[in-house]
């Protein structure tokens, strides 16, 4: 095949032109990446509940049109002026949240929070020149979170992209880029249960459900899942989880549900839901003394977190998280090795598959809280 290094590609992307509007399968040009870019060939993406959000445009200013996808796995087809570290061929994880390796967020230890690359969830353009790299029918295309995966050919800042093993199998190691690992990370590195412990999940869905993965890896005795979808329930058996909790069955606070069921209150608790409600009774159910309490669902613009402060005196913590805590470039593929020890389970997360043509079936499952994961083969 002719190289098409420097010059622009023409290929098939998903292209949301309006909000909550089915996506529009276009040819689009892809332009050659520019100084510290690199352009790529995806092979699997999938959807996470952060895309539906921003396509719905229901609580911010919407950005249309525009190709959006994050979580996605590819192979290196070119690298701009000044990339090193990758080549073409190389296979890679775009990730939203990158690593530049030289402000003071990157060079800290405990901070993923890059000054250069850490979500923009606003800006449609590439940081270099404030352009976009896509255009279908004579129009600029807006990128998503730096990533765009809904496109055969993206290109992403080099600083977004963890390099991977090429033995790792892309169809699977997809769902790390986004939801599985911020799950994992946010017991793992944030929450930190200790051996024993009793842990709390709010929300069951991939992230929640990765949240859980980690609290098994952790050796938890006693993981409780809380949910208002019962559907989510026995699914959720398959990643430790073995007692439910369903706020709706309850006349009380579910937080005092909880401290009831466990001498005062579990241990850890992990959020993954997005709704503020939520959040209050993932904090107030950790025991005093010495729980901690991790949130990683994004919640509404305007939402206020309400609780009365003797609950932090009280020797309780709360701790945020994006992409639980994991640095993309530099832990990553450490992440990929604990998937290719059999450590941890990714199998069980995919739930669908689908073909790029059948793209919009993706947003029908995750609209109706269907399933977990749906991976998206680009070649159709
Ligand atoms: P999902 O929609 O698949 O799952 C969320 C679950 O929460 C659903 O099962 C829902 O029924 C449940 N839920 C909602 N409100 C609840 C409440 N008040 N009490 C109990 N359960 C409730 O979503 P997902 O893909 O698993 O993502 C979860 C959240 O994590 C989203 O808000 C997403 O935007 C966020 N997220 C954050 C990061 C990060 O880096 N912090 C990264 C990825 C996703
Ligand atoms: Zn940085």
């Amino acid at each position: 095949m002719a190289s098409t290094v420097g010059i622009p590609i023409i290929c098939n992307a998903a292209v949301a032109w309006e909000a909550g509007k089915p996506l529009v399968i276009e040819k689009v040009e892809v332009a050659p990446p520019k100084a510290m870019e690199v352009r790529v060939k995806i092979k699997y993406t999938s959807l996470c509940h952060t895309d539906l959000y921003f396509w719905e445009a229901k609580d911010q200013t919407p950005l249309f049109p525009r190709i959006f996808g994050h979580e996605a796995a590819g192979i290196v087809e070119s690298v701009g002026e000044g990339v090193t570290e990758l080549k073409e061929g190389d296979h890679v994880l775009p990730v939203f949240t990158g690593e530049c390796k030289e402000c003071v967020h990157c060079k800290s230890e405990e901070s993923n929070m890059c000054d250069l690359l850490r979500i923009n969830t606003d800006r449609g353009v590439m940081l270099s020149d404030g352009r976009s790299r896509f255009t279908a029918k004579g129009t600029p295309i807006n990128h998503f979170l730096g990533t765009s995966t809904f496109s055969e050919y993206t290109v992403v800042h080099v600083g977004s992209l963890a390099k991977l093993d090429q033995s790792a199998p892309l169809d699977k190691v997809c769902i790390l880029s986004c939801g599985i690992s911020t799950g994992l990370g946010a017991t793992l590195n944030v929450a930190k249960p200790k051996k024993g412990s009793t842990v709390a999940i709010f929300g069951l869905g991939a992230v929640g459900l990765g949240a859980a993965e980690g609290a098994r890896i952790a050796g938890a005795s006693r993981i409780i899942g809380v949910d208002f979808n019962p559907n989510r329930f026995e699914g959720a058996r398959k990643f430790g989880i073995n007692e439910f909790l369903n706020p709706k069955d309850y006349d009380k606070p579910i937080q005092e549900v909880i401290a009831e069921k466990t001498n005062g209150g579990v241990d850890r608790s992990v959020e993954c839901t997005g709704n503020v409600d939520a959040m209050i009774s993932a904090f107030e159910c950790v025991h005093d003394g010495w729980g901690v309490a991790v949130l990683v669902g994004v919640p509404s613009k305007d939402a206020k977190f309400v609780t009365k402060p003797i609950n932090l005196l009280n020797e309780r913590t709360l701790k945020g998280t994006f992409f639980g805590n994991y640095k993309p470039r530099s832990d990553l593929p450490s992440v990929v090795d604990m998937y290719m020890r059999k450590e941890l389970e990714l199998e069980k997360f995919i739930t669908h598959r689908v073909t790029f043509s059948e793209i919009n079936k993706a947003f029908d499952l995750m609209v109706k809280g269907e399933g977990l994961r749906c991976i998206i083969s680009m070649d159709d």
